[in-house]
């Protein structure tokens, strides 16, 4: 699953190959053709914004939505280069000068005019991006005490209403760097928790985009016993979508 740290890196990734350029458009898979990208052919790539889980494409008053989901991902490679998945599966390609960027699978790949980003029902809803440079913590602790209360806290991070961005890797890790357990109630977590686990979201997912995506795991996916206490690392589904919760029994109160 593509978190805020994968999309940061990847729009980094994407913005050093195309932006500035004038962009050739193919759609080797018809989920692009539906999508109508086409309308992008030939247009210059202005700019490239990461908002969470989402990127979007700024093509002057046409703009390029893209979500990732479970199984989606952005590869740029040199012209002539080969593709580490078939063309057939390819939704869309960008073709600048030098380099192709290819959107492979994902939820969401759609062409929407400018002026509809700030009213758009899927954009509009999302909270703060937990990477954003002018992030301010306090109304994003401020819309968690709006939200209910009898919510856990490790489904309650992965509420992009709330903030956007967290995934399942950073809820387990940032609630274990915090030592707060992801099944407290929001009702029994105070605000300085709050704050202190939104903090080491942040914190973990801006190495994460530092150290290029080689990140080591202290509970996600852990097998043995937890770094710090040598207790048992759990893990059992949370929230309405059952989304798997790592965490130190020990470590985490
Ligand atoms: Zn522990």
């Amino acid at each position: 699953m593509a978190e805020g740290d994968t999309i940061l890196r990847a729009k980094h990734r994407l913005a050093d190959a195309l932006v500035g350029q004038s962009i050739a458009v193919a759609t080797p898979n018809p989920r692009g053709r539906a999508a109508g990208v086409e309308r992008l052919d030939g247009r210059t790539l202005e700019g490239i914004d990461a908002h969470g889980k989402h990127l979007l494409f700024d093509f002057g008053d046409l703009v390029l939505h893209s979500h990732l989901g479970m199984s989606g991902g952005w590869h740029v490679y040199p012209r002539a280069a080969r593709w580490r998945r078939p063309r057939s599966s390819a939704w869309v390609v960008l073709g600048g000068e030098r380099q192709d960027a290819v959107q492979f699978g994902g939820p969401t790949l759609r062409v929407l005019p400018a002026s509809r980003v700030a009213i758009d029902p899927q954009l509009a809803r999302l909270g703060p991006d937990i990477l954003a440079p002018d992030l301010d913590l306090d109304a994003v602790v401020a819309s968690f005490r709006a939200a209910d209360q009898s919510r856990t806290l490790g489904d309650a991070l992965l509420d992009q209403r709330l903030t956007a961005g967290i995934g399942n890797i950073f809820k387990s890790e940032a609630c274990f760097g915090a030592r707060v357990d992801p099944w407290r109630p929001l009702s029994q977590v105070t605000d300085e928790e709050l704050r202190t686990v939104l903090d080491q979201a942040r914190a973990q997912m801006l190495n994460a985009v530092k150290a290029g995506g080689r990140h080591r795991f202290a509970v996600y996916k852990h097998r043995g016993p937890c770094g710090r206490c040598r207790g048992p690392v759990r893990h059992r589904g949370q929230g309405d979508a059952n989304r798997t919760t790592w965490w130190c029994e020990r470590c985490q109160v």
